[in-house]
Parts: C-alpha cells; sequence; structure tokens
C-alpha cells in the first residue's frame, strides 16, 4: 500500500512511525512532515487543508490510503473530498467532524443519546448568557462554541470569571468560534481520554491515555497543549470502559448514524470520572497530541490494520493485540512556551539515542538545516518510552531527556505522578 498522511507533529510522526513497521506498507507520504518524520517517510510541501492539492498528490504518488491527523483538514471537508473521490480514508467527514468543532452540537447529541453529561444551555447574546450565569452561581464553565485552538474554554471559580470570560468571548477574541456560548455545569473528579475506533456502525477501543496541561511540575502555571501523557490510565477501568462505551460512545455513534452523517474515524472522549462513574467532558475527532504517541508506541504497526479496518467498514473483524505494558512520553518545549519562545536554536545528541519499538523522540517542531535540527515549534520534541511498569517507562523517558543536548528547552520532571 502507498499510505499518505496528513499533518506536521509529534502526534503524525508516531502515525508514520507505526504504519512503517507494517510490513503491507510500501510507500509513506507525510503532508508537510517534519524534519524528525522526514528520517522515516518522503515529505511533501501541501497544506492539509487543501483538498484539491491533497488530491493531486494521491493521483501523482498512486495513494492507496490516507489518513488524516489534525482536526483543521477534517473541519475543512478533506475526508470528505477523499471520500467523493473514491479514495480509502481514515477520519470523519465535516459534518461528524462538528463532534470537535462545536460544543454544541455535542451537547444536543448527547441529550438525543442519553449520554451522561454536564447540564448545559447555549448562549447567543452577553446579557442573557450573564443572567444566567448570575442565576447558576460558580464554579461554573463557560465555553466558545466553535474551535478556539483548545483556548476558547474558562473554567470559572468565580462569578467574576465567568462574566470575565463571557465579555471576552462574545467581544470576539475567538472571532467567529466565539459567536455562540454554551455554558456548563461545572463537574469535580478526575479527567482521562478514551480513545476509540468507529467505522459508523461498530466500535473498537484502541486505548485509554491521561496527559498534563499545566506546563509547570505540579499541574502548575498556565495551559499548554500538553506537556506529556501516559497509557494506559489506570482511573479507566475496565468497568468503567464499558460503562462509558455502553452509556456514551455506542449511543453517540448510533445518534449520529440516524442523522446520516455516521462518524468513521477515532473517537477521543474526553471523561471525567467521579465515584466510579464517568461523564462526558468533549469529544474530539482525532487522536490526542501527545496521546497519540504513548498509543502508537504501544500497538506498533498492527496500527495500520486496525485504521485500514475502520476506513473499510470492518471494525467488527478485527481485535487490538495488547502488551501488558505502559507508555510514556515527556514534551520537550521551547523556553517561553507557552508565551512567547525562542526559534532557531540547535538540539544536539538525538543521534546517541538508539530508536527502537520501546523508545523513540518522535519530533513535533522541527526542521533540519545543514544537517542541524533546529526547533521550530513551541512543543518540539516528544521522548516516549514503552516498558513493563509505568515507574520504569517514565525512568527510561527521563533518561531519554537527559541525553539531549538542547539548554533552550525544559520539560516537566514529573510525568505520569498522578499514577505513580
Ligand atoms: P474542553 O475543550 O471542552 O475539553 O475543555 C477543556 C478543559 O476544561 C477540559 O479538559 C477540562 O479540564 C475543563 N472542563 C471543560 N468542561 C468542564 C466541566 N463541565 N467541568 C469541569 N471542567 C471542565
Amino acid at each position: 500500500m502507498n499510505i499518505l498522511i496528513l499533518g506536521s507533529g509529534g502526534r503524525e510522526h508516531a502515525l508514520a512511525w507505526a504504519v512503517k513497521q507494517n510490513p503491507k506498507c510500501d510507500r509513506l507520504i507525510v503532508a508537510p512532515g517534519n524534519a524528525g518524520i522526514a528520517l522515516l517517510a518522503e515529505v511533501a510541501a501541501i497544506d492539509p487543508c487543501d483538498a484539491a492539492a491533497v488530491l493531486a498528490c494521491v493521483e501523482e504518488n498512486a495513494v492507496d490510503f490516507v489518513i488524516i491527523g489534525p482536526e483543521a483538514p477534517l473541519a475543512a471537508g478533506v475526508a470528505d473530498a477523499l471520500r467523493a473521490a473514491g479514495v480509502l480514508t481514515f477520519g470523519p467527514s465535516a459534518a461528524a467532524a462538528q463532534l470537535e468543532a462545536s460544543k454544541g452540537f455535542t451537547k444536543e447529541i448527547c441529550d438525543a443519546c442519553g449520554a451522561p453529561t454536564a447540564a448545559w444551555a447555549r448562549f447567543n447574546d452577553l446579557d442573557a448568557a450573564l443572567a444566567y450565569v448570575r442565576a447558576q452561581g460558580a464554579p461554573i464553565v463557560v465555553k466558545a462554541d466553535g474551535l478556539a485552538a483548545g483556548k476558547g474554554v474558562i473554567v470559572a471559580m468565580t462569578l467574576d470569571e465567568a462574566e470575565a470570560g463571557l465579555r471576552e468571548i462574545f467581544g470576539g477574541a475567538f472571532g467567529a468560534a466565539g459567536a455562540e456560548v454554551v455554558i456548563e455545569e461545572f463537574m469535580a473528579g478526575e479527567e482521562a481520554s478514551f480513545f476509540i475506533l468507529s467505522d459508523g456502525v461498530n466500535v473498537l477501543p484502541v486505548g485509554t491515555a491521561q496527559d498534563h496541561k499545566r506546563v509547570g511540575d505540579g499541574d502548575t502555571g498556565p495551559n499548554t497543549g500538553g506537556m506529556g501523557a501516559y497509557s494506559p490510565a489506570p482511573v479507566l477501568t475496565t468497568a468503567i470502559q464499558e460503562q462509558v462505551l455502553a452509556e456514551i460512545v455506542r449511543p453517540t455513534v448510533a445518534e449520529m448514524a440516524r442523522r446520516g452523517m455516521p462518524f468513521q474515524g477515532v473517537l477521543y472522549a474526553g471523561l471525567m470520572i467521579e465515584n466510579g462513574r464517568a461523564r462526558l467532558v468533549e469529544y474530539n475527532v482525532r487522536f490526542g497530541d501527545p496521546e497519540c504517541q504513548v498509543l502508537m508506541l504501544r500497538l506498533g504497526g498492527q496500527a495500520l490494520d486496525l485504521l485500514q479496518a475502520c476506513a473499510e467498514g470492518r471494525l467488527d473483524q478485527i481485535t487490538a493485540q495488547w502488551a501488558e505494558d505502559h507508555a510514556l512520553t515527556v514534551v520537550l518545549a521551547a523556553q517561553g512556551y507557552p508565551g512567547a519562545y525562542v526559534k532557531g536554536s540547535e538540539i544536539r545528541g538525538l543521534d546517541t539515542l538508539p530508536e527502537t519499538a520501546s523508545q523513540m523522540v518522535f519530533h513535533a517542531g522541527t526542521t533540519a538545516t545543514d544537517g542541524k535540527i533546529t526547533a521550530t515549534g513551541g512543543r518540539v520534541l516528544n521522548v516516549t518510552a514503552r516498558a513493563a511498569t509505568l515507574a520504569e517507562a517514565q525512568q527510561r523517558a527521563y533518561a531519554m531527556v537527559d541525553a539531549i543536548d538542547w539548554p533552550e528547552g525544559f520539560c516537566r520532571r514529573d510525568i505520569g505522578w498522578r499514577a505513580l
């Protein structure tokens, strides 16, 4: 098979690494890719949201299967364009991608299928929204309806914060994504993520994970895209996973099919677990980044068979084979991230690290120039290890971190603490 992966982050490096292990994979192209991806695949300088350019790349290279990594091409309808042209594609239609692109849409689906989630209301007018939060009281959660790069959510512990959040969103801080606001009951508990493939009818779990969103040790400081993750998430016990499949995931998949927008791709369910039960916080319609890195290290080459079965509507005929192992990834970021950070500093020492089936440095924001690897993003490397225990995976990941010579970078030193 000739395979094209769309995207350029650590998630896509991990997908490419896993797909490449599978003997079915002949040519592997990643668009646009990054410096790490270029070490194992061909890269093509294409905008992944430009459906015409993606289709041209598919034709030129006789691509048999396209795997879409990030949400932007999904929301832009690239999966629709590919499927309309008869190309086997992993990733939901733009209509089904509303499960991530519109928080109000997801809440409506939950209500329609009875999936447990926070009580909610939706507003397109500041005064009505203010009156509602004053009536409800704090803590309360205020969200821009649309895609806001993870920044449109205000978990308000006081009424003042909730009101300031509403003024910010309706004031245009998130553009069109904030034309509508969803206000939710605050849910207490422990968060975890559950990843489930759906072919529109059947569902197949492919792993659980927990991430660390705050920039500082002990989960302090501002929010980021994620500073590390590990899999599995011990809080998502088998019993809770079964509850989530029965009460949340299967009903969602059935409701989407009933509405004529079957969901085909990976459902990333963000869950809040309290007293042994899970409620849905949100869905994403692609793999998490950096959660994908730990899932792929655990799945290896079978990931291609699973994604292909998903795209071909055969998830009832395949199972995921798990080793009883744990994976952990540490994000190395450029100093200053998530604020302003320096670009262009050189990273040394990567060539001293053997890359094996149980340890990989996935690249997120790197460029190769004159044989040097330089940092060009905020989150730059995902140092990932797999072992029999989480403690051992953590130890191995940090040993790799310590072998990397990059004074302009930093990482958290406590990834995995909650589970350890
Ligand atoms: P979302 O983009 O909807 O996942 O929200 C981002 C983060 O805000 C989540 O990962 C949670 O930590 C938090 N959050 C969102 N909704 C709620 C809620 N109803 N109760 C408590 N925390 C929430």
